[in-house]
């Protein structure tokens, strides 16, 4: 060899990351096995899938391993495996540098945790660091698969690491720990066959000690649904989906017939941070007949299933399908078709808990409901399946089933107001008469609302309404009947309305399309809605925001003859309707009025301080008598 060896820095936050982990805490130091061995075991699984293109890549056998040896003498505890091993190149870039955002998300989890639980770090892709937990000085010798040349990579872990020249026999990766003083117990047999049994049983290699297998060394999917306990669930589901919290739900079935797979999928406990970041992708994993094919493969998964993390393993599919072929492939589409109905069956099961359920959907309802109008066959489903806040449950959740079988008499759809911030919607002014009548009002505040109502026509029979566009309606519904309120006023306070709302039709002009009495508003004096012709106003907004829409479509202006305010100006109007100085008046309170209900509904208005004069105005009016 005519290399020599070279000192290498490990870049800053490497460094940095490996300063906590010397300092872990010991208890948990033993997930530093469970790190390399899956590191060994994703080695083997790439090499079987690249031996699947060429052949000559596994030459020298594909009976793959991973060894654990201790020599209690030197005080090292080697792992070794036969997979893909790493050239200098490889060394260099995957212990001694980061690509990904791993390292840092890891230091600041690290950092902002109080227990400094170093558990989650194979979650962040920086397992590999784990070592210098228990050894003061890392060896790795590693040659890879293909490759004449073997490399030795050693570190202290104290800012710089060596990369030299070096021998092995055969492809693959030995990591040997000089263990710390006070870590001497990972030379004992027992501690390591407890700790591969506890983190390690679901890897699907045998894991050996002095030639024995520890581990059970068969794909926890292959196994019968009854053979896999909780326990190796929970480890299966952290290794498979680089997770850290609990599985909220395994889906474990084989399918058989015209296609035949084995399917193990997870639904995560918490939100998986890449959820609305599809370019990060962990996903659900293809494995064509126990081999590894794909991470996440395009077409494997509707995209609003995208949280769901595990392994479907088919036996139809060729070993050496390419990214290309999987598009469009018969197999796939049939594989995602029995996936998609599968796990929506397994969810309708379990939205009998409402109290579990809701924890799921917390998480990930906002992606479910892509599905209302991504999945043509499906759509009906989620929508059964989707939960929602309400006037009457503003902290439950609601599906449309309970909604429509709370429907009062008389109420032809399912009402709904949309907005961007749950808080400010459901103390809208559209709100009103419907919550007087004990109407019940679905409150939508993802911005994926929108879309599915867009395109969604109805739920048993029964269309959805904005209560911010067309008429209220609310005359054909039979209300509550409630003790304490005062008999129905005998003249209808709406027939008095109409000179004004004449007088505002002219003082405001084009800036609406109408004004007219409200069936709506019970508190409030004003409030602006969509015609039926228009978009809904929140819509619309969200389409101005993403440019997909310009202009702005007239409101119409609806008023509260009830309220106190409305009434004072019928009243002055009916009084001095000949005088022009209390037309001007009334046409000013007109503005005020309009420029007042753009600000409830979030509206910028165009002058400001125009509104501003004329609020000044009218107050000391009010005060001069
Ligand atoms: P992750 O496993 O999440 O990628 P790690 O820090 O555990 O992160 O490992 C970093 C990288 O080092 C791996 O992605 C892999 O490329 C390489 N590596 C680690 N151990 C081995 C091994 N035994 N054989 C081959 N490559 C390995
Ligand atoms: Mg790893």
């Amino acid at each position: 060899m005519i290399q020599e060896a070279e000192t290498h820095e490990f870049q800053a936050e490497v460094g940095r990351l490996l300063e906590i982990v010397a300092h872990s805490l010991y208890s948990e130091r033993r997930v530093f096995l469970r790190e390399l061995v899956s590191n060994a075991s994703d080695a083997c699984d790439k090499l079987r899938f690249l031996a699947a293109q060429d052949e000559k890549l596994a030459a020298g056998g594909a009976d793959f391993a991973v060894d654990l040896a201790v020599d209690k003498d030197a005080g090292t505890l080697t792992i070794s495996d036969n997979g893909i091993g790493m050239d200098r190149k490889d060394l260099i870039s995957h212990l001694g540098t980061i690509a990904r955002s791993g390292t840092a998300a890891f230091v600041k989890a690290i950092e902002e945790s109080k227990r400094k639980d170093m558990s989650a770090i194979g979650q962040f892709g920086v397992g590999f660091y784990s070592a210098f937990m228990v050894a003061d000085k890392v060896t790795v010798t590693s040659r890879k698969a293909g490759a004449d040349a073997a490399w030795r990579w050693e570190s202290d872990g104290k800012g710089k690491y060596e990369v030299a020249p070096a021998a092995r026999a055969t492809r693959g990766t030995d990591i040997a720990l000089h263990l710390k003083a006070d870590a001497k117990e990972f030379l004992e047999e027992a501690t390591l066959e407890d700790i591969v049994k506890r983190y390690a049983d679901h890897i699907a290699l045998p894991i050996r000690l002095a030639g024995r297998t520890l581990n059970r060394a068969s794909a926890p999917w292959t196994r019968a649904k009854a053979d896999v306990t909780d326990e190796q669930h929970k480890e299966f589901y952290r290794h498979v989906a680089h997770a850290f919290d609990e599985p909220w739900t395994a889906i474990h079935w084989r399918a058989e017939g015209k296609i035949e797979y084995s399917a193990l999928l997870y639904v995560p406990g918490t939100r998986t941070h890449d959820l609305f970041h599809p370019d990060r992708k962990h996903g659900t994993k293809l494995y064509v007949r126990r081999v590894f094919v794909n991470d996440a493969p395009d077409g494997l998964l509707p995209r609003y299933l995208r949280f769901l993390r595990g392994v479907v393993d088919s036996e139809d599919l060729p070993l050496n399908v390419s990214r290309e072929m999987l598009q469009n492939n018969p197999v796939l589409t049939l594989i995602r078709q029995g996936v998609t109905a599968r796990v929506l069956s397994e969810l309708e099961k379990k939205a009998k808990d409402p109290a579990d359920y809701a924890k799921f959907w917390e998480n990930f309802g906002e992606a479910m409901k892509e599905g209302i109008f991504e999945d043509a066959a499906n759509g009906k489903r989620v929508l059964g399946l989707a939960r929602f806040r309400s006037t009457a449950h503003p902290d439950g959740w609601v599906s449309l089933a309970d909604y429509v079988s709370r429907m009062k008499p008389g109420q032809e759809a399912i009402h709904y107001i949309a907005g961007d911030d749950p808080k400010t919607i459901a103390k809208s002014p559209h709100l009103e008469g419907f919550v007087k009548k004990g109407v019940e009002v679905l409150l939508l505040s993802d911005p994926v609302d929108e879309f599915w109502i867009a395109q969604t026509d109805e739920f048993e029979g029964k269309k959805f309404k904005s209560v911010t566009r067309g008429g209220a309606d609310l005359d054909k519904i039979a209300g509550e009947t409630r003790a304490d309120e005062a008999p129905a006023e005998a003249a209808d306070p709406a027939a008095d309305a109409g000179a004004l709302i004449a007088l505002f039709r002219l003082a405001l002009g084009d800036q609406v399309k109408d004004v007219r009495a409200s069936q709506r508003l019970a508190e409030s004096a004003v409030c602006l809605v969509a015609d039926d012709s228009d978009l809904d106003i929140h819509l619309e907004r969200m389409l101005r925001q993403h440019k997909q829409f310009a202009g702005m479509s007239r409101r119409i202006l609806e008023i509260n003859p009830a309220h106190a305010t409305i009434k004072a100006l019928i009243a002055a109007l009916a009084k001095g309707g000949d005088d022009t100085a209390v037309q001007a008046r009334l046409s000013e309170a007109a503005l005020l009025l309009y420029d007042q209900a753009r600000i409830v509904e979030g509206d910028k208005l165009d002058d400001p301080s125009a509104f501003a004069r004329r609020l000044a105005r009218a107050l000391a009016e009010g005060f001069s008598g």
